[in-house]
């Protein structure tokens, strides 16, 4: 979920400001990986063209079929970002279960783009077994660059145009109103073009497992000091006043497989560092609008999903945010590495069935402060002990 402004400015623009800060238990200054460096080489990140660009160039080229559409050619009602960008899907894979992956869906959380591309053209070539497994099993469904016009301007959100003029809608205060994209799949509001075209797709897909990629800031492991980079979570966090009331708990237990499985695989690379995602130093999260929270539960906006269809989902958090300076140019191809190695070890996972084997109380063991309550945007923090 990461972080896109200072604390101040945070606080008085997001509704749950709390979720935005990362658990930061030492100095900013820390090792190779993450660096810091002092600055962000922004001039590596992907623009929406260049993303365009490699998205043809794969479809072009692989090996196994790559499908490269735009919402409007899916055809969903809404289908073009509030600055009229056409919104990009990928597909690979030919089985029966439906994936769906999203990145950037925060502006400012640029390696979303970079791991799905370079896991859609694994996925377009290698012909090892492991990858036909996973595309005999799955159609996956890779959204590179969920907020295409906050990652043009480098921001956490996105930015609500008014169709008629093609100029900023203004609040009473004369700014420009700016909405978190993951705050806006509730009952009550989609406000952006982006959540209603791509809540729309999702009702067409109708996927079984969901992944979702952001960063989060700099911080280190509890109990270890190590520097984390790479944090596994959820919007509704496992064992929290709503995951286990979903399909009997079932979305309780899938997760922790999930992330346990994820844990398992990943920890046998000496680069990669993992924690459990918090904030505020002991705090999991529910947040009830966050889009795969909404996918979770299944929501049904207007009557879009008469059947209630819901999936389970998880997010990786790549440590290190453009905003802070922190996404330095040495670690951006480990930053990479180990989101791609997180998605295929799951989907591996999923294909072969090892995930649904693992023991649900792995989650217990992939390092964490003791939980002392829940972050919601619904009711506050909640105790531990609700
Ligand atoms: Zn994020």
């Amino acid at each position: 979920m990461g972080k896109a402004l200072p604390r101040h400015a945070r606080f008085a623009l997001l509704s749950a400001a709390v979720l935005a800060a990362p658990l930061l238990t030492g100095p900013a200054a820390v090792a190779n990986f993450p660096s810091t460096e002092g600055n962000t080489s922004t001039a590596s990140i992907l623009t929406y063209d260049d993303t365009i660009t490699e998205l043809t160039k794969l479809e072009r080229t692989s090996r196994y079929p790559v499908d490269v559409f735009t919402l409007e050619e899916a055809g969903t009602t809404v289908n073009k970002s509030e600055q009229g960008r056409d919104l990009y899907v990928a597909t690979v894979g030919s089985g029966p279960e439906e994936i769906w992956i999203q990145g950037r869906i925060h502006g400012n959380e640029p390696y979303g783009t970079e791991s799905i591309l370079t896991l859609l053209k694994d996925l377009g070539t290698n012909g090892s077994a492991e990858y036909q497994a996973i595309r005999d099993a799955f159609t996956i469904h890779f959204i590179p660059m969920y907020n295409p016009d906050g990652s043009e301007m480098n921001i956490r959100q996105t930015v609500l145009y008014d169709d008629a003029t093609g100029e900023p809608l203004l609040n009473s205060a004369g700014q420009q109103q700016r909405i978190d994209l993951n705050r806006d799949w509730t009952a009550d509001r989609f406000a952006a073009d982006e959540s209603l075209a791509f809540y729309e797709y999702w009702t067409m897909v109708q996927p079984e497992y969901g992944i979702d990629i952001h960063h989060q800031g700099l911080k280190q492991q509890y109990g270890t000091g190590d520097d984390v980079t790479l944090s596994l979570g959820i919007s509704l966090a496992p064992g929290g006043p709503t995951l286990p009331t979903i399909k009997d708990g079932a979305y309780d237990v899938l997760t922790r497989q999930m992330h346990g499985y994820v844990f398992q695989e990943l920890s046998q690379y000496g680069y990669i560092t993992m924690d459990r995602y918090q904030v505020g130093n002991s705090l999991e999260i529910d947040i009830k609008g966050g889009v795969v929270s909404a996918m979770m539960l299944g929501l049904n906006y207007q009557g879009m999903n008469p059947t209630g269809h819901s999936n389970p989902v998880v997010f990786f958090e790549t440590s290190g945010n453009t905003s802070d300076g922190s996404l330095g140019q040495k670690a951006r191809g480990k930053s990479i590495q180990q989101n791609v190695l997180a998605m295929k070890s799951l989907l591996s996972g999923l294909a072969t069935g090892e995930v649904q084997q693992v023991d649900p109380e792995t989650w217990d063991a992939i390092p964490h402060a003791p939980v002392t309550g829940y972050s919601t945007d619904y009711a506050g923090t909640i105790p531990a002990s609700f």
